[in-house]
């Protein structure tokens, strides 16, 4: 089973993303990772986009569609969870495509519908454990008060250098005009299911279940 999480930053995909990795054994494609540990590894093209992803505008679909590819091509797991990716037209066209060479199919489009006040008060709290990625909320989530990250016992925290109000500005307004006409497109192709993303991550976990299991 194949599925996108859809929807503007701080909606919650990753965590809801992890979530399905650990319980129905699918691989998470985050094209946001692939580009922060390009550019932590120092590539050439991890550095290129350094400037445009810390502004919050998008890379390129060259860039990213080119990253997807790799990994579609490695196989994996029960299923891929494409978070994050597609953003645009182009790259929900190139997915399509891709799938279709590699033998696969898209099963379901989960919107994910949050708030923006809702997004501004997440994205400013948030913070990740730099050893496996388990994600907290200075509210709703504290990182542990013995400084360990509970999922792995590692204590080295992380904020994303574009988890900041400016840059967050134009990660929405990217979303709105860039993102946010895939819903239409997966609407009108009849798969794009909805889920209210402003509740707590079982509220959630929940409701994403339900559309994967119907
Ligand atoms: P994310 O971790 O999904 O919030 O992505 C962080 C940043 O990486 C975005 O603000 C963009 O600069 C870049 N990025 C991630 N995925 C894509 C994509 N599919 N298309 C273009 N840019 C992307």
């Amino acid at each position: 089973m194949n599925i996108i999480l859809l929807g503007p930053p701080g909606a919650g995909k990753g965590t809801q993303a992890r979530h399905l990795v650990e319980t129905r054994d699918m691989v998470q494609l985050s094209t946001g990772d692939m580009l922060r540990e390009a550019k932590d590894s120092g590539t050439e093209m991890g550095l290129r986009v350094a400037e445009v992803m810390a502004r919050g505008e998008l890379v390129t679909d060259e860039i990213v569609i080119g990253l997807i590819r790799e990994k579609l091509e490695a196989g994996g797991g029960s299923g891929f969870i494409f978070d994050g990716f597609p953003r645009t037209l182009a790259q929900a066209d190139a997915l399509g495509e891709l799938l279709a060479t590699t033998g696969q199919s898209l099963d379901a489009v989960i919107e994910m519908q949050v708030d923006d006040e809702a997004l501004v008060a997440r994205i400013t709290a948030r913070s990740t454990c730099g050893a496996c990625g388990e994600v907290y909320n200075d509210i709703t989530k504290p990182q542990p008060s013995d400084g360990k990250c509970s999922n792995c016992g590692a204590s080295d925290f992380k904020r994303r250098a574009d988890d900041n109000e400016e840059s967050l500005r134009t990660r929405l307004m990217e979303y709105y005009k860039k993102t946010s006409p895939l819903i239409g497109y997966y609407h009108a192709k009849g798969q794009l299911r909805t889920v209210d993303g402003l509740g707590d991550i079982d509220a959630v976990q929940g409701a994403i279940a339900q559309v994967l299991d119907n």
